[in-house]
């Protein structure tokens, strides 16, 4: 079968800090490899829709010279994001409420556009072109800032009532003695697996003086540990550090495999900044989640990746966007 000749969309995906851009084709390839900028936000820490837009601008307008039909820009949003409408419903990292994002790059460029949650683009782009390519079970889970995901449930995108379904991290595991939630409860496992949490939970280590190693790592950063160093300890042999890291893949292994016994997957894909440049955090958690498993079938069959390209959540925004046009099929 001859392969149709490549036609390029504008992806473009905003996070709490950063945003990326790239031109992807219907195969899942890039232009070339793709940019990275800061997202503008005012002196009150609201990102600014309208400075988002300018950055974007001369993407479009190169889209629009150089490509004979542009089938539209993929948004890929770090928050509660309703697809029909096109509205940024809440997206904590960027204090938006209620932002018409979509209507605003509609209004601005006059290009068809897709805003959708970036766990949902992400989910899209592996099961399109990713390791998720031909499975019909399949969850895809960030750890990163904070611990949620989205679900393809017998071959379909699963949204669930109000597109909200796949929030996984905010499951209650211990409403006693956790810690207060952003989504307002207490004791959800993201507040105790997602980075912030394995930072602040070294951060008290290094307070009360039970590890040197983690205060050594530090002292140049005003002794405020990340959780890159908690880490970083971790393979040192730090022993608080290794009891933090061990918890956290215990609460994974509780919370994953609970989701896999109630919807018997295939695959979970893991996205996010966590676990980057710690293979060993990966094995451990594959490990503890088969240990909690129900079934044989589900311990022997279910797979646990990493996420299949460098940002899976901005090819996914091209994904949508060859969805909605019909360009492609799930
Ligand atoms: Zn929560």
């Amino acid at each position: 079968m001859k392969e149709e000749s490549p036609k390029y969309v504008l992806a473009v995906d905003i996070g709490g800090t950063k945003m990326d851009i790239a031109f992807i084709n219907q195969y899942g390839n890039l232009l070339e490899p793709a940019q990275r900028l800061l997202v503008p936000f005012d002196e009150q820490g609201v990102a600014k829709p309208d400075a988002i837009l300018d950055l974007l601008e001369p993407y479009v307008n190169r889209a629009k010279k150089e490509f004979g039909s542009f089938p539209g820009i993929g948004l890929s949003i770090c928050g509660n994001i309703d697809t029909e409408t096109g509205d940024a419903v809440l997206v904590a990292n960027l204090y938006w409420r209620n932002v018409p994002f979509g209507r605003m790059t509609w209004e601005r460029f006059g290009v068809p556009n897709y805003p959708a949650t970036d766990v949902r683009m992400a989910l899209m782009a592996e099961v399109l072109w990713g390791k998720a390519k031909g499975l019909k079970n399949v969850a895809w889970m960030t750890l990163g800032t904070g611990y949620g995901g989205y679900l393809f449930l017998d071959g379909k995108l699963y949204d669930g009532a109000h597109g909200f379904a796949g929030n996984l991290g905010h499951n209650i595991y211990d409403e006693r003695t956790g810690e207060l939630c952003g989504c307002g409860q207490k004791g959800c496992f993201e507040s105790f697996v997602a980075g912030p949490a394995i930072a602040s939970q070294g951060q008290l280590a290094v307070e009360q003086g039970e590890s040197k190693i983690l205060k050594h790592l530090s002292e140049n950063d005003r002794l405020l540990v990340t959780t890159k160093m908690v880490f970083q300890a971790e393979s040192l042999g730090d022993q608080a550090s290794i009891e933090i890291i061990e918890e956290v893949v215990r609460k994974l292994g509780i919370s994953l495999s609970s989701m896999v016994n109630l919807l018997d997957l295939e695959m979970i894909v893991l996205g996010g900044s966590v676990w980057k440049g710690s293979p060993e955090f990966i094995q451990c958690v594959d490990r503890r989640v088969r240990d909690f498993l129900m079934t044989e079938e589900a311990k022997r069959d279910l797979k646990i990746a990493t996420e299949s390209f460098p940002n899976s959540a901005l090819v996914g925004a091209a994904a949508d966007v060859f969805l909605h046009t019909g360009l492609l099929k799930l």
